[in-house]
């Protein structure tokens, strides 16, 4: 039997497995997927969670069992996954050793507090991070006692998974204090490294302007040094501070530390992938995607899910002995929810900022990209159930209206101007 083995079962991993379970034949063909975790979290929730909003009010409304979502012909194992021996192509976990003939690389990244002096002690007395479950939590309690003050958000550092997820925590913050009746004895402020509120410039031009409609602070090129959560600041190297009464951080986010110490990374745990073919550009028989990935494009459960197809294309060219050919083109799409039931739609790739104009089709939408409407927030509720039955199951990808390229359909070209 050739060996198939699948690190990670989250967005990426768990696509995959169903993908290439059906398309191998299995007689051949052992497919093994590995995994620390018993249950797969709908990520995108914890935004939610610490407004209990929209139905996300506790772990059930994110979390369902890894092996609900994988297939029943593959082998799961939970198990942490400790080497990956390249050279001798076996993976060494807590429970064995698992030879392979090709590996698939899906194991995420993570949160990592204690890279920011301070971060590490202030969590769960006055800062939390609702980029982790237990943290979105913590976040509700606080928010629920908070009356006045300030509440600032704080990007420590790039890249960070979904990008666009600490602007859509503070509109819902305006939204959740506004529906309160508080609004007005609460100040809101969103403290991040870059130049504006987003990476790319058309798209932090349309979230600065509705921030500011909403009297949130942007305060940009902000290197946090340290926190200090006794005197409530955050402190940057250049010497500026922020005061708080509630921090919401996003801290740095690193990839694997199995990723660097089985010689595959990059340094801070990103392996390094070939941004066309997916491949890992110095180790054989290994593909990557999703977030432990270094290519130049957004963290996203939607770039998972494009890259899956990328991904299964070119090992199956492989597995048949042929040279990849699939090019993935850096395809990234994200709702972002702007509050009172509004969201905005972004679709971007690595060379093309996201555009204004309408998506998937020209003129009738249904979504609008780069402008708030109400179809692109139920958009966005939508996406959950999608995610767990379609898209996990690998029955998104190849959907004509949801290409792994992105398609110009529908987008005002016209608005590219030289910056
Ligand atoms: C707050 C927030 C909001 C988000 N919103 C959106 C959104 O609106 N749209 C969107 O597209 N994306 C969103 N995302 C991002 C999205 O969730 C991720 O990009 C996506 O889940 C990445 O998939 P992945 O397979 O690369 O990693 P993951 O889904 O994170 O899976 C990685 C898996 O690897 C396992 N693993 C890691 N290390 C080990 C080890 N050593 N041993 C064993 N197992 C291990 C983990 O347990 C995990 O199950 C959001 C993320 C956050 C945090």
């Amino acid at each position: 039997m050739k060996k198939l083995l699948i690190l990670g079962a989250g967005t990426g991993g768990t696509i995959l497995a169903n993908t290439l379970s059906r398309k191998l034949d299995l007689k051949q063909w052992d497919v093994t997927v590995i995994d620390k975790a018993v249950e797969h979290l709908y990520q995108p929730g914890f935004i939610f969670l610490p407004f209990r909003l929209y139905g996300y009010e506790n772990k059930s409304d994110v979390a369902h069992p890894v092996k609900h979502h994988l297939p029943g012909n593959v082998n799961v194992v939970n198990a942490d996954i400790r080497l990956i021996d390249h050279a001798g192509k076996k993976v060494e976990t807590s429970v064995g050793v698992y030879p392979y003939d090709w590996l698939i690389l899906a194991l995420g990244c993570h949160v990592a507090p204690e890279e920011v002096e301070g971060l590490e002690e202030s969590m769960g007395k006055n800062a939390f991070t609702f980029y982790t479950l237990e943290g979105s939590l913590a976040l509700q309690k606080a928010l629920e006692k908070m009356e006045k003050g300030k509440l600032a958000l704080n990007i420590a550092e790039m890249p960070i998974k979904c990008p666009v997820a600490p602007i859509e925590f503070i509109f819902l913050a305006d939204y959740y204090f506004n529906k309160k009746g508080i609004r007005d004895k609460i100040e809101i402020e969103f403290v991040t490294p870059l130049a504006g509120a987003f990476t790319k410039p058309q798209a932090s031009r349309a979230l600065g302007e509705i921030a500011r409609s909403k009297n949130i602070k942007i305060t940009p090129n902000f290197d946090i040094q340290g926190v200090d959560h006794e005197k409530k600041v955050i402190n940057a190297f250049n010497g500026d501070s922020v005061e708080y009464d509630i921090l919401a951080s996003v801290p740095p986010n690193l990839g694997p530390e199995v990723i660097d110490e089985s010689g595959l990374g990059d340094g801070a745990g990103y392996a390094l992938t070939d941004e066309k073919t997916l491949k890992h550009k110095n180790a054989d028989n290994i593909y990557v995607l999703g977030d432990n990935t270094n290519v130049p494009t957004s963290k996203a459960g939607s770039v998972a899910h494009f890259e899956a197809e990328i991904v299964e294309e070119n090992i199956l060219r492989e597995i048949d002995g042929k040279e990849p050919i699939a090019e993935f083109d850096g395809h990234s799409n994200c709702f972002i929810e702007s509050g009172f039931h509004k969201a905005l739609l972004i679709d971007f790739n690595y060379d093309t900022e996201p555009l204004p104009g309408t998506f998937p089709l020209p003129k009738v939408g249904p979504f609008s990209l780069l402008k708030e409407s109400r179809l692109n927030h139920w958009g966005k509720m939508g996406f959950k159930q999608i995610y767990w039955n379609l898209l996990l199951s690998g029955h998104l990808p190849g959907d004509p209206l949801l290409p792994s390229h992105m398609s110009f359909t529908g987008k005002d070209i016209s608005s590219l101007v030289p910056e």
